[in-house]
């Protein structure tokens, strides 16, 4: 394999005047004239069935940016059949060839597609510039031009053969035969680019189903990998009801295996429907879930104060909450409560809310009708619960764009359903801790709820350093000394997380890869 870039993509400025500003407005004015129209598409052909949905603005939720199809159960099994038939074409293309065409389209997303993308990610999953330009961008272009370095890592490894003039021993790297059906979310641009595009490299074939909120912005991924030069049938962009999909994957025999990010009951949906049909398969099929988390950031009295609160409103904050990743509950410890609540406070206020087309402002919507009312039936728990109190925020109003305020609550009781039920949204929970209690609130982090993605210690004092290490071994698959929880970066920080967070398979490194291969091994004597 030649060399190609192990560098993350750089993260563009946006200050005024600067060309990529400029030319982001411009994008910004294209994507928002136009309602775009979005085909199924299988083995290259286009299809749309009387099945219409939309995709609005979420902060501007009369504003309709694309319309789309669902595939029925029909077009379904068509989009099986022409993946199971192209795969072993696919996987025969030489992997120098496929990264060739990885590299290009990373390249394309870089430069030529850059705006489109961060455009489409903007006025469709309501992502502020910055966030839109880590994700869309930058970790979109990661996650495609990485594999190439993880590829490298992961080959390195050469069976032993004890006497070359007799025996050379090999391993080949061989997609999965079947197909990969990708489940993707709507609040990462780069997750769509990764659930799909990964496995296909590898010499699998999809059927990629993407989040109806994230739709504009997957389909530009789908059309820059198809002109990069991604075969037809590789990956089929197949819209769908979420049952209607799951029900039909799980059903073929060919089902090689699920590329998943989403919610726990709809990940353990899919394991129970591949657990009947077990007998049924070809293969036994790989299921690979990121499903979501409880994050925490846990407060020593050694802490930094003023680190604590900016990496705490950002992990919160940023994106409405709605990251995997995002911190949902802090521990504070009483010492230092009286400061911190001031700085969050001041910090909260400041945050400006608004249209992801103004520059200026920190967060906008959340995603859609049905975020909005699970994210304020929460603060309406902790407007009537006498264990809880707001802090900050807590108002809201779905009347142009779903907007729901950063809102702050303190929780006396450490295992109020607002402390350990994930919310996805922008609602931070709180409980000031006894230092007396230090221990048992440490155990409690980890053992009040089912979940362990992220989380983050702040302290100066290594000793607790060390021994929080120990306490949270499994508390979280992203652990973070004196850092916010969110804001992995591909090739640095492999991403996921386990217990019920997900199967833990490291998005944006070489493990990663690894889940969509099967190895052969190959003895050959001379
Ligand atoms: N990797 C992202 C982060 O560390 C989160 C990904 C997700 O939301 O699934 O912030």
């Amino acid at each position: 394999l030649k060399d190609f870039s192990v560098e993350n993509e750089p993260i563009l400025s946006y200050r005024k005047d600067s060309p990529e500003r400029k030319a982001l407005q411009e994008a910004l004015k294209a994507t928002a004239s136009n309602c775009e129209e979005i085909p199924i598409v299988i083995g290259g052909k286009e299809f749309k069935t009387s099945d219409v949905r939309h995709q609005v603005m979420p902060h501007d939720h009369a504003h309709k940016l694309a319309q789309f199809y669902y595939a029925d159960k029909k077009l379904l099994q068509q989009a099986i059949k022409t993946a199971v038939e192209t795969q072993p074409k696919w996987d025969r293309v030489p992997l120098a060839e496929r990264l060739n065409i990885w590299e290009k389209a990373a390249d394309l997303m870089a430069t030529k597609y850059r705006q489109e993308l961060n455009s489409a990610t903007m006025l469709g999953q309501s992502k502020t510039v910055i966030q839109a330009e880590i994700d869309a961008a930058a970790e979109l272009i990661d996650f495609i031009r990485l594999n190439a370095y993880f590829l490298k890592e992961v080959s390195k490894y050469r069976p032993i053969s004890e006497d070359i003039k007799v025996t050379k021993n090999s391993m080949r790297y061989r997609g999965i035969d079947g197909f990969i059906a990708a489940v993707s979310p709507f609040n990462f641009t780069a997750i769509g680019g990764n659930l799909s595009y990964t496995p296909a490299l590898m010499g699998n074939a999809v059927l990629w189903k993407p989040s109806d909120t994230a739709m504009l912005s997957n389909w530009r991924i789908f059309n820059i990998m198809r002109e990069a030069g991604v075969p037809d049938g590789v990956v089929n962009f197949v819209p769908a009801d979420g049952p209607v999909f799951g029900d039909t994957i799980t059903a073929s025999p060919h089902l090689a295996g699920i590329n998943f990010t989403g919610s726990v009951p709809t990940f353990n949906r899919l394991w129970k429907q591949v657990g009947n049909n077990i007998d049924n398969y070809i293969n036994f099929p790989r299921l690979i879930g990121e499903c979501g988390g409880k994050n925490f950031h846990f407060v020593h009295k050694s802490a930094d104060v003023q680190s604590v609160v900016t990496s705490t409103i950002r992990s919160a904050f940023e994106y409405c909450g709605q990251k995997c990743s995002a911190c949902s509950r802090m521990y504070v410890p009483e010492s230092l409560w009286p400061e911190i609540k001031a700085g969050l406070q001041c910090e909260a206020e400041k945050l400006k809310i608004g249209d992801v087309q103004d520059i200026s402002s920190f967060t906008s919507a959340v995603i859609d009708d049905k975020a909005f009312k699970r994210i304020t039936s929460y603060i309406e728990h902790a407007k009537k619960s006498p264990n809880l109190e707001i802090i900050a925020g807590g108002t809201y109003s779905d009347s142009k764009g779903y907007f729901v305020n950063p809102t702050i609550v303190v929780s006396k009781d450490p295992k109020d359903r607002i402390m350990v039920e994930e919310i996805f949204g922008p609602v931070l929970t709180i409980y000031v801790y006894k230092e007396a209690d230090l221990a048992e609130t440490m155990k409690l982090v980890h053992t009040s709820t089912k979940f362990a993605l992220t989380g983050a210690i702040f302290g100066q004092d290594e000793n607790w350093v060390q021994t929080a290490l120990e306490e949270f071994k499994w508390a979280a698959g992203n652990f973070y000394i004196n850092d916010k929880s969110t804001g992995s970066v591909v090739g640095q920080q492999p991403f996921g997380g386990g217990r019920m967070s997900g199967t833990n398979d490291k998005a944006g490194g070489p493990h990663y890869i690894l889940r969509w291969t099967s190895p052969q091994s190959i003895k050959e004597t001379f």
